[in-house]
């Protein structure tokens, strides 16, 4: 099986790209280092797969880049490229995420349309589509109003996965992520700020009460369940990945500040526009579907993300 797996450099992205080549796949990766944050985690991220002989990567931007010599042979398209996180989605930052979430998407998607061989299109949605969705947890039948912009382009990918499904016969899978943690976590993410700001005896900045619920999910499950939706016949289908166990910020906090040895300063600032109140996965469908099982508990998997954290500050 061939993968082509775009963001590859990214957090998850890269994640996904080891894990299919210790599986036995051959893996191109795309990515274009994107300025969202710095490109020497990118290039930190991707050092491993770059040693692997079934590793090829290319370096370019995929809107606009030549992709019909990229598709040969690919058997499995996973779609992480992407411009994510609500904070910034705002304004003017508006056109980035409608091309590198929307135009994306919808290029690639029309590249792969008979493509021979080819046996699935795998998009990285999110949660954020559900917006203030009353039903928690929450199930993919729920219809998605989001709050963001950033959401309101994730769904109207999985849109496009869904209309290139049934115009065109492009076999494709969405999958919502619930807020991903775990080493390589991006740096504007919740988790990473955290443990830098204590690292530095820094005050934790925390937007609205701390009352807000996630369903942080590790990276490690998300990509399981990730490479199990690209190998099970689960064409046309849309499929929350989660824990499905929600945790409260202000508890996340006292674990964090646990782990690291620190006692957590707090410095509550008001709710940014767009940030969800809380977000619960039901997972009944990926259970079913996938065989999916969550196996990273809260503490471990932050424990997991410090020692990274770690050994970056020693670097
Ligand atoms: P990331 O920013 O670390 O990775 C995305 C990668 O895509 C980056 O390396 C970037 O350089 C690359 N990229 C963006 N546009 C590109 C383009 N046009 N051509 C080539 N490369 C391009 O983000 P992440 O946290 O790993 O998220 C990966 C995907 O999962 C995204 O689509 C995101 O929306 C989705 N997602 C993430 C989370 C989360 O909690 N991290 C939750 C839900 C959904």
């Amino acid at each position: 099986m061939r993968a082509l797996v775009t963001g590859c450099a990214g957090f998850i992205g890269s994640h996904l790209t080891e894990m299919l080549l210790a599986t036995g796949w051959e893996v191109l990766g795309a990515d274009c280092f994107t300025e969202t944050y710095g490109r020497p985690q990118k290039e930190a991220n991707l050092a491993a797969a770059k040693e692997h002989p079934r590793f090829r990567f290319v370096d370019d931007d995929l809107l606009g880049a030549d992709l019909q010599p990229l598709l040969n042979g690919v058997t499995h398209l996973f779609h992480l490229a992407g411009e994510p996180g609500v904070r910034s989605c705002w304004g003017d930052r508006f056109p980035v995420y409608i091309d590198r979430n929307l135009l994306t998407t919808q290029t690639l998607l029309e590249a792969v349309a008979g493509l021979p061989g080819f046996q699935r299109f795998i998009l990285a949605s999110t949660s954020t589509v559900y917006g203030l969705a009353e039903t928690l947890p929450t199930p993919e039948s729920v219809m998605p109003r989001p709050i963001s912009p950033y959401g309101v382009t994730k769904h109207a990918a999985e849109e496009m996965v869904w209309l290139y499904g049934n115009q065109f016969g492009v076999p494709g899978t969405v999958l919502r992520y619930f807020t991903v943690y775990g080493p390589r976590q991006r740096p504007d993410m919740a988790f990473h700020q955290f443990f830098r700001a204590l690292l530095a005896d820094r005050e934790i900045t925390l937007f609205g009460t701390g009352g807000q619920t996630r369903d942080f999910t590790h990276v490690s499950d998300i990509v399981d369940g990730t490479i199990r939706a690209a190998l099970r016949p689960v064409a046309g289908q849309t499929i929350n990945l989660g824990r499905g166990e929600p945790a409260r910020l202000l508890d996340v906090v006292a674990t964090i500040g646990g782990i690291a040895g620190r006692e957590p300063r707090l410095h509550f600032q008001d709710p940014r526009p767009g940030e969800m109140a809380h977000t619960a996965a039901d997972i009944t469908v990926a259970r079913r579907l996938l065989d999916y099982a969550p196996q990273v508990g809260l503490e471990a998997g932050l424990r997991s993300q410090f020692g990274w954290m770690m050994q970056q500050t020693a670097v």
